[in-house]
């Protein structure tokens, strides 16, 4: 096992940053550095950036337009662009259902979507999750049933994140209700403005109009949407969390926040004093950046066994639930240095370019509703309990 970077990997380091310093729009740099909101356009034209240089697919085998990247340069290009302040790539189009076109899918899926994830011109979100469907994703109940060259689906699916921008959406549906649950599900691609579909938003304690419910009334999908075979949707379910796992441990973002906590420390006073240079405080930012420090040298350590065996295992599991303990406590004690500050929660105030008056200092503004919205991690890409069962069964053998 090597866990230092190699000369080329660091020369790779680089030719990144110096891309980020060129590439990155200031105005969207801002707004992710502040923990402003970020719209629609904004995650579009970074895609759009990443796309003309050639790494829209970051990813992705080169022969789909790619970059063919190594595991450990996936790695150093997450973590630079998240430290600098670009905005998630969106994960659902590149990182989830564009692996399964290309491992699963026809060519002619793969000629009709692929490219259009590149590019950012079609956005897709994730059908996956139903009321009483999450961990147990199995039980998923939206039907498709066959109508000659057509499914018809009736059902619905629920935490959808951002189908109000999606034009397509990916989904689990029973086409088999005789069979075990996990052999009579299929992988279907619907065309979000197909009649019949509704989204309805879903507002979380942030105020925020992230996730939502979606419905399907008698939606006709031709049965050319199938992705692969018919009732084996299951396995390529699984195939596809397996790459929302890759870079799970979002170490490029803790470090982000990190900074920012430490800026924020720096602001805030305690008895005329920085607070950062409060012993108590201080303790508390050296124990995550402890915590940090061994994530990542786990996360090498991940990425050293994943090169030689090429899929991810389940140590990721680790990382999902160390990186986002991490990156929550980091959102408890931002909050905490502002005091009474982090107290209002005015969305109004959190768009960038708002020119009323702060409760207290601007960087507290967004703070409580990060802090809030920051639990999601413990529970959406399999809830950190799942990942405990993960580790108990597959590493100690329980
Ligand atoms: C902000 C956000 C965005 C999301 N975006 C999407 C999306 O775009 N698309 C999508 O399909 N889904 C999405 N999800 C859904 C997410 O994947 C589910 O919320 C998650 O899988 C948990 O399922 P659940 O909510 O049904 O909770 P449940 O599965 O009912 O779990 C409830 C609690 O019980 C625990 N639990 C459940 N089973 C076990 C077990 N076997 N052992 C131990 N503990 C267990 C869980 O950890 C949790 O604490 C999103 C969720 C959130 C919060």
């Amino acid at each position: 096992m090597n866990l230092n970077f190699s000369a080329q990997d660091q020369a790779f380091r680089q030719e990144v940053r110096t891309f980020i310093a060129r590439a990155l729009p200031a105005d969207i740099q801002h707004k992710v550095v502040n923990g402003l909101i970020l719209e629609r356009d904004d995650y579009v034209r970074w895609q759009q950036a990443l796309h003309a240089q050639g790494w829209g697919g970051s990813s992705w085998a080169r022969e789909f337009g790619g970059t063919g990247w190594s595991a450990v340069q996936k790695y150093i290009f997450e973590e630079e662009v998240a430290a600098a302040g670009a905005p998630r790539i969106i994960p659902f189009g590149v990182k989830m259902v564009a692996p399964v076109i290309m491992a699963f899918g026809s060519p002619a899926q793969q000629q009709r979507f692929l490219p259009k994830i590149l590019s950012a011109e079609e956005w897709w979100c994730q059908g996956y999750s139903e009321p009483g469907s999450g961990s147990d994703l199995a039980s998923v109940q939206t039907a498709a049933q066959r109508d000659g060259d057509h499914y018809l689906v009736n059902g619905q699916k629920t935490w959808t994140t951002q189908a109000q921008y999606a034009d397509w959406i990916f989904c689990l549906v029973r086409t088999d209700r005789e069979a075990k649950p996990q052999r009579g599900i299929s992988f279907l691609l619907i065309d979000m403005k197909t009649p019949g579909i509704t989204v309805r938003p879903i507002i979380t304690m942030d105020g925020a109009h992230e996730v939502n419910e979606v419905w399907f009334d008698n939606v006709r999908v031709p049965v050319e949407n199938l992705v692969g075979e018919e009732n084996a949707g299951w396995t390529y379910a699984k195939f596809l969390l397996g790459h929302e796992r890759t870079n799970i441990a979002g170490i490029g973002i803790a470090k982000r926040e990190l900074a920012r906590l430490k800026r924020i420390a720096s602001q805030e006073t305690k008895h005329g004093k920085a607070l950062i240079q409060d012993p108590q405080f201080a303790l508390r930012i050296a124990q995550i950046q402890v915590d940090l420090t061994a994530l990542e040298i786990t996360n090498l350590r991940v990425l050293s066994a994943e090169e030689q065996r090429k899929t991810p295992g389940p140590e990721a599991s680790i990382l999902k639930i160390k990186g986002t303990e991490i990156q929550q406590a980091i959102t408890e004690l931002m909050t905490q240095a502002v005091g009474l500050y982090a107290l209002p929660l005015r969305r109004d105030a959190m768009a960038a370019g708002y020119q009323g008056e702060h409760a207290g200092p601007a960087y507290a503004t967004s703070l409580a509703a990060n802090y809030l919205n920051m639990r999601k991690l413990s529970i959406y890409g399999g809830s950190n309990e799942i990942q405990k069962n993960i580790i108990a069964q597959m590493i100690l053998g329980l």
